[in-house]
């Protein structure tokens, strides 16, 4: 089947690799998300990308899939920090969603009213859900406007939230805070941690900046990171998505995966999704 591989270089080359071992489902989009460009140039040659994937099951069902799956019975499954968990790094979507086919794995069943592009968004908005459960409620300050920081803008916005955002993009930054808020969540590699109140909250949602802990020690400030979703979140995401005005996908066929990859750089597509 074709898929985008990585080469020896680390770049994404469209090639023929074999179909994973028994049931398969069949790829009909996948999104490309900062965590696998971050990859491109790194990951091992072999590596096919990919993880917010739509596909089809044989009896039609459309289905987008889970990526991770947390054991739910390890004490830090309990805790609530599911996405460390031992069982978490096993990755379920082999080989990736940049191919054809991938094998056979579990997902949350779209309505026909979502696209299959559209149904890419319900993973990164599942880590977006999850990420916002820990953001105090009231005036939020969100860092980075890219797809990811306006997911989070959207989210918040539909709890009630007072929602500011800022972007080193000027064309890209919202409504800049007027004065100190409650929390801040960091979906860019930046740490404004003057610009939230003492005794407030900042996510960190990206990979992020140095921050001055004196300032958190000072001002009581708790620092709180998140990173990915369950299966939990996923249905939160899908029940969430279609109230959201979120940013309209760039939608590519595969073979175009250098020019989306471009298009997402240089800051021309902010979602782009491929479908084989
Ligand atoms: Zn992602
Ligand atoms: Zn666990």
């Amino acid at each position: 089947m074709r898929a985008v591989v990585l080469d020896e270089q680390g770049e994404p080359r469209l090639g023929e690799v074999p179909v994973p071992p028994g049931p398969t489902l069949t790829v009909l989009a996948c999104g490309l998300c900062g965590s696998d460009v971050e990859k491109v140039g790194r990951a091992p040659a072999g590596t096919v990308l990919g993880h917010e994937v739509v596909a089809r099951r044989s009896a039609g069902e459309r289905v987008a899939l889970i990526h991770h799956r947390p054991c739910g019975a390890c004490a830090r499954c309990a805790a609530g920090h599911e996405t460390t968990c031992e069982s978490f790094t096993a990755p379920t979507i082999v080989p990736g969603g940049f191919a054809e086919e991938v094998a056979e794995t579990d997902g949350v069943v779209l309505p026909d009213g979502i696209d299959d592009a559209l149904g890419t968004y319900l993973e990164p908005l599942a880590c977006v859900v999850r990420g916002a459960e820990r953001v105090p409620r009231g005036r939020v300050l969100v860092v980075g406007q890219g797809f990811v920081g306006r997911l989070f803008a959207a989210v918040l916005r539909e709890r009630g939230d007072d929602v500011y955002a800022t972007d080193v993009r000027p064309e890209r930054a919202g409504r800049a805070p007027d004065g100190p808020v409650d929390a801040a969540v960091l979906c860019a590699p930046a740490a404004p941690l003057d610009a939230v109140s003492p005794g407030g909250t900042v996510l960190v949602f990206s990979p992020a900046a140095p921050v001055d802990l004196d300032d958190v020690y000072r001002r009581e400030l708790t620092l709180t990171g998140s990173r990915s979703a369950t299966p939990r979140h996923m249905e939160a995401a899908l029940e969430l998505l279609p109230r959201l005005h979120l940013p309209a996908p760039t939608v590519l066929p595969l073979a175009r995966f250098s020019d989306g990859l471009a298009l997402y750089r240089n800051g021309q597509a902010l979602k782009v999704v491929f479908t084989p």
